[in-house]
């Protein structure tokens, strides 16, 4: 089982992929049909902890096999980017947090992810009668605005980010001055975003792939971002089958490194 009691924050990769997850169904290309661990990508999400508290960051549908995988112990805060499937579809898995820890777990999202998640999950944001005595996820959702809010022993701001034609959120948690950013889904650097990212401690940011997608950075327009901001250390994630992990890492530039499913770091 992983610990979640050190002092400094620990970030831990449950997945790192694109929508799909690597490898792809039905597809023999070279990355789908690696051997290499690392060309393996569940969809992506992260696991962070400090002093005995576990922030999810995203709920994918592989949630279940990441939860198993790490031997995850707890989740005390659900932070959700945005509402498409490949980011919300493992909540209902939150059900057995809720047994392992005799209390409901607090969600934080905002407005348009609310407002989506509760079409998609209607059982668990407005059940009906029938639907109330079900095994249920038991979700508090806060909607967070542009208001910096205490998350256990993270200060936790968000900002509204472009994804094509919707929209996602990049979160950042700060704890003890040093910040980290994860935003997966992003399709544009606004002005506002890069601002938000400008010097922070670590940065995972969206990196589908080489070509152009309207809804995704490219690898490229990812490592600049992160590079002209002054991260002190970059991770591109949401990775596609079009590039293994072993030729990322030969080519991305320092401070920036492709993650990987149980990357595992402190910031
Ligand atoms: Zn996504
Ligand atoms: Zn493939
Ligand atoms: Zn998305």
């Amino acid at each position: 089982m992983i610990s979640t009691g050190s002092k400094t924050p620990r970030v831990l990769v449950l997945g790192s992929g694109t929508s799909t997850g690597v490898p792809l169904i039905g597809c023999r290309c070279e990355v789908c049909a690696s051997r290499d661990p690392r060309d393996c990508r569940l969809r992506s999400s992260v696991y962070i902890t400090c002093g005995g508290f576990a922030a999810l960051i995203d709920v994918s549908p592989d949630f279940r096999q990441q939860a198993l995988r790490h031997e995850l112990p707890r989740v005390d805060a659900i932070l959700l980017t945005h509402p498409h499937a490949d980011h919300v579809f493992g909540l209902d898995d939150i059900r057995r947090y809720n047994t392992l820890q005799q209390a409901s777990i607090p969600a934080y999202v905002r407005d348009f992810t609310f407002r989506g998640v509760s079409r998609m999950f209607s059982y668990i944001v407005a059940p009906t009668e029938a639907q109330k005595g079900m095994y249920r996820p038991q979700i508090e959702f806060h909607e967070t605005g542009d208001a910096t809010v205490d998350v256990g022993p993270f200060s936790m701001t968000s900002l509204e980010i472009p994804h094509g034609p919707a929209r996602s959120t990049a979160f950042k948690l700060e704890h003890q001055g040093r910040a980290f950013v994860y935003a997966p889904d992003c399709s544009e650097m606004s002005d506002a975003f890069r601002a938000f990212i400008r010097g922070a401690d670590c940065v995972m940011l969206d990196g589908l792939r080489d070509r152009e997608h309207a809804g995704h950075l490219t690898i490229e327009n990812s490592v600049a971002a992160m590079r002209e901001a002054g991260v002190r250390r970059g991770f591109i994630t949401h990775i596609s089958h079009d590039i293994p992990h072993a030729r990322l890492e030969q080519r991305l530039p320092p401070p920036v490194a492709a993650a990987y499913d149980g990357l595992s770091f402190e910031w």
